[in-house]
């Protein structure tokens, strides 16, 4: 589904343009990739970062009168649609996970899990209710409650730098434990060695940061996309569930 529904402009992480919802030239006729073992050094780094959270193989098991999207190519169109909305949709998910997952937000897990069960009713949807699914409104009610249980986890002590411009910022070694990075840009930041353990990452860019001997244990909202687009080594501490990227070496 992703090999297909997504567009790329070309770029430093895709080699070629292709517009959504045409195959990409690399994909075999089994669905699988020709070129899986040499992304990054074929010109498309950026499909070894891209994670659907599981939407792709939930919108595979929809059937249209027991034929799949595949085999009813005027379905296609709809499931493409439907796609952008439901990866927006299963990232909610793991996010309340990820709260849900911890002890100092147990005063919040009913919220929490009301607005999981919300959100996992409209992944349920048929692929043209799901187009009509306003995913701005859904993130901004979902942000809100993550951000309260982030701070339960936290503390209130942190450094406040949400949304912050570290854009190439020489971090190296610094203070970070517990502070908010919520949608800050750490693109080619060094943060080699600095101390992110329990910080509120959720859609930092951590594009090219260097987080090489840093310490993650902890880290709020951090997602397997985001550590694979950083650098890393063998001595960066992620937290459990993220797993480290092979081109970490
Ligand atoms: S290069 Fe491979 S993984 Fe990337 S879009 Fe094409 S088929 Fe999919």
């Amino acid at each position: 589904m992703c090999c297909v529904a997504l567009p790329f402009s070309a770029s430093a992480d895709f080699a070629v343009d292709k517009p959504g919802g045409k195959p990409c030239h690399n994909l075999l006729a089994d669905f699988s990739c020709g070129i899986h073992a040499n992304l990054r050094e074929s010109g498309f780094a950026g499909c070894t970062v891209f994670d659907c959270f599981g939407a792709g193989q939930h919108l595979s098991q929809y059937t249209f009168g027991g034929v799949s999207w595949r085999q009813a190519p005027e379905t296609a169109e709809s499931m493409f649609a439907a796609f952008e909305v439901m990866r927006g949709l299963h990232e909610l998910l793991w996010y309340l996970d990820d709260a849900l997952g911890r002890d100092a937000t147990a005063s919040l897990h009913e919220d929490l899990r009301a607005r999981r069960d919300e959100v996992a009713a409209l992944t349920d949807g048929a692929a043209g209710e799901l187009t009509e699914v306003d995913l701005g409104a859904e993130r901004a009610r979902t942000g809100d409650l993550l951000g309260e249980a982030g701070l339960l986890v936290r503390g209130p002590h942190g450094a406040q730098h949400r949304g912050a411009d570290l854009v190439g910022r020489g971090l190296r070694g610094a203070n970070l434990r517990a502070a908010n990075l919520r949608g800050a840009l750490l693109i080619a930041a060094d943060l080699r060695g600095a101390d992110l353990g329990f910080a509120d990452l959720l859609g930092a860019d951590l594009r090219d940061t260097d987080l090489r001997g840093a310490e993650l244990t902890g880290a709020l909202y951090l997602t397997q996309p985001q550590v694979a687009a950083a650098r890393g080594d063998d001595t960066t501490r992620l937290p459990p569930g993220l797993l480290r990227p092979a081109q970490w070496g």
